[in-house]
C-alpha cells in the first residue's frame, strides 16, 4: 500500500521504513508534488497533526500520516508545548530554544518534561490517532551530540543520559515518536 508521511525529515522517513518493512511503500510531501509549509494554526498538539493529515488527504487524496510533537515542562504552564520549534523565535533555532528554556527554568525547583508526539493517520477519509509519551527531567546545561532539537537536555526517566548521548535506535525504543510509530505500525500491520 502507498502511504505519504507528511514530512519531508529524512531520518524520520528512514526510521518508520525500518518498523513498517515492504508492505507499505512510504512518500514524502516531495514526493507528492507538495511543496507547502503545511499551516499549524491550531493550540493543541492533536489538532496540529491532525491538520498536516487532513491537508494532505483534502489536496492529494492519498491516505497518509502526520506527526506532531511537543516538549511540556510542567514549571512552565506546559511551555513550550505547540511552540516548541520556534520557542524562542521564529529562526526555529534548537540552540536558542534551548537558552530560553534554560533561563526561563533557572528559579524552579521542578525540572519534569515531557515529550509527547501524535500521529494522525487518514485511510480513505476515516481518521485514527496515536500517541507516544516519554517523561524525563530538564538538566542544568547541555550534554551530547546525538540527536535534535531539545536532546541535549533532557534525561528521560530511569536514565542517566541524555537523548543527544544516546544512539538514535537505544533513543527511538523509548522516546516519544518511537512509541508513537510502534503503536500506529501495530495498526497498520493488522489490516
Ligand atoms: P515536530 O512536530 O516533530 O516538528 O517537532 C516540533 C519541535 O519539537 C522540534 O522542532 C523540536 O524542537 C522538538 N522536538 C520534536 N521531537 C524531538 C526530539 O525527539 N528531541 C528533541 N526535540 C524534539
Amino acid at each position: 500500500m502507498k502511504l505519504c508521511f507528511a514530512t519531508n525529515n529524512v531520518n524520520k522517513l528512514e526510521e518508520i521504513q525500518a518498523l513498517l518493512g515492504d508492505q507499505f511503500e512510504l512518500l514524502t510531501l516531495n514526493d507528492i508534488g507538495c511543496h507547502t509549509d503545511i499551516p499549524e494554526p491550531y493550540e493543541t498538539i492533536p489538532e496540529n497533526s491532525r491538520a498536516k493529515a487532513e491537508y494532505v488527504w483534502e489536496n492529494y487524496r492519498i491516505n497518509c500520516f502526520a506527526d506532531d510533537t511537543g516538549l511540556e515542562v510542567f514549571s512552565l504552564n506546559y511551555e513550550p508545548g505547540v511552540r516548541s520549534a520556534r520557542y524562542a523565535g521564529p529562526q526555529r533555532n534548537s540552540e536558542d530554544n534551548i537558552d530560553l528554556l534554560l533561563t526561563n527554568l533557572a528559579s524552579q525547583n521542578n525540572r519534569e518534561a515531557r515529550f509527547i508526539t501524535v500521529i494522525t493517520l487518514v485511510l480513505d477519509g476515516a481518521y485514527h490517532q496515536f500517541e507516544g509519551i516519554v517523561e524525563g527531567n530538564i538538566i542544568l546545561e547541555k550534554r551530547g551530540t546525538n540527536g535534535f532539537g531539545y536532546d541535549p537536555v533532557f534525561v528521560p526517566e530511569g536514565f542517566d543520559r541524555t537523548f543527544a548521548e544516546m544512539t538514535l535506535s537505544e533513543k527511538s525504543a523509548l522516546s516519544h515518536r518511537g512509541r508513537a510509530f510502534a503503536n500506529l505500525v501495530g495498526y497498520l500491520k493488522q489490516l
